[in-house]
């Protein structure tokens, strides 16, 4: 019997098996990172594609049934089964990676694949629909959330097939959409923890216009707060450029930060403005002036009147420039 909580829905269909497969472009010179073999459906199609299939499998019965699967047979010697959970394991080299995962680890699997050095060439992953829409959405459609900001970061993701529910067994509440995820070559480079400071005020309210989230009182006070602690370490951009350039590994901690991500991602905001939008800081003087530093960056970039839910990733990119130009900080 599956367990649910493994999310062992079964793809039953050998027709879209070979679908997936084919759209995969697998070179027979490839090294294979399967996710999740289960019984192993996939995994024989990929054996018989590709030079070497390394598949990480958290059920031990799986593994059994796996290995017994191709035991004696002349794929035996080009398949390794790691057992473990693929959120704790260390990746081994791939080319490709081809994926049938437990919805519940898409956001940090995505994540942790995206984040491994050296980057693959590509990623054929089935997600929940939805998941899948939300990877491949472009600014303005209702999808687009700070998780495709960060993915689209980090790489080009492509819709390449629609799976409805009843290919697997058993069938799982959900249909899923099977896409292909490029990483970035050459990386954009960003400062992490900045960019993600960043991203998660620019998305608290993403139908908000940005000058009135920046005008937010919570959003200034911390922003101040940042501001004044850079001056008193006196660690202007000026002297401190390039210092985290390039470091732009996640470890744990950013494992458990984009599992959130799925629980902020129903942002539902009607664009109405309400009372959050008036409220200002202007009681203290100071505050003033510092909010009058912020919504000059932004107006230098005629971003005032814009909403995140429709700014392209070069505006963000652009944007967290001219606030960083000015000193003002998101970690
Ligand atoms: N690939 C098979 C297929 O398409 O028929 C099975 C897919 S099933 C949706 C997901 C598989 O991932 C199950 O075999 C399950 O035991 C395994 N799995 C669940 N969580 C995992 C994890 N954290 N790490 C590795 N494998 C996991």
């Amino acid at each position: 019997s599956f367990h649910k909580s493994k999310g062992q829905h079964i793809l039953k269909n050998p027709m879209l098996v070979d679908t997936i497969v084919q759209k995969s472009g697998i070179k027979s010179t490839d090294t294979i990172l399967e996710i999740g073999p289960g019984t192993g459906n996939l995994t024989k199609k990929l054996l018989e594609a590709g030079k070497l299939v390394i598949a990480v499998e958290v059920d031990p019965r799986m593994v059994l049934e796996l290995q017994r699967r191709f035991q004696g047979t002349p794929h035996s010697s080009r398949l390794k089964v790691i057992q473990g959970d693929v959120l704790k394991t260390e990746l081994p080299y791939f080319d490709i990676c081809v994926a049938n995962i437990p919805y519940q680890i898409s956001s940090p699997l995505t994540f942790k694949l995206l984040n491994h050095q050296p980057s693959f060439r590509c990623a054929i992953i089935m997600f929940q629909r939805e998941f899948a829409m939300r990877l491949v959405a472009q600014p303005g459609d209702k999808l687009y959330c700070r998780l495709t900001v960060n993915t689209q970061l980090l790489s080009r993701v492509f819709h390449l097939l629609k799976v409805g529910k009843n290919n697997f067994r058993p069938p799982p509440k959900v249909d899923s959409s099977v896409v292909r995820i490029e990483p970035r070559k050459p990386r954009i480079e960003v400062k992490q923890k900045e960019w993600d400071g960043f991203l998660r005020i620019c998305f608290n309210r993403k139908n908000k216009t940005l000058g009135a989230i920046f005008r937010q009182k919570n959003v200034l006070s911390l922003l101040e707060k940042n501001y004044k602690t850079l001056q008193a370490l006196n660690l202007s951009v000026g002297n401190n450029r390039d210092a985290d350039m390039g470091s732009l590994r996640l470890g744990n901690a950013n494992e458990v930060e984009t599992m959130e991500m799925e629980t902020e991602m129903d942002d539902d905001d009607d664009g109405a403005d309400d009372e959050m939008d008036v409220e200002d800081g202007d009681a203290e003087g100071e505050t003033s002036e510092f909010k009058n530093k912020v919504l000059a960056v932004l107006k230098e970039g005629n971003f005032e009147d814009k909403r995140s839910s429709k700014l392209k990733l070069e505006e963000f990119l652009y944007l967290l420039s001219l606030f960083n130009k000015a000193g003002i900080h998101f970690s």
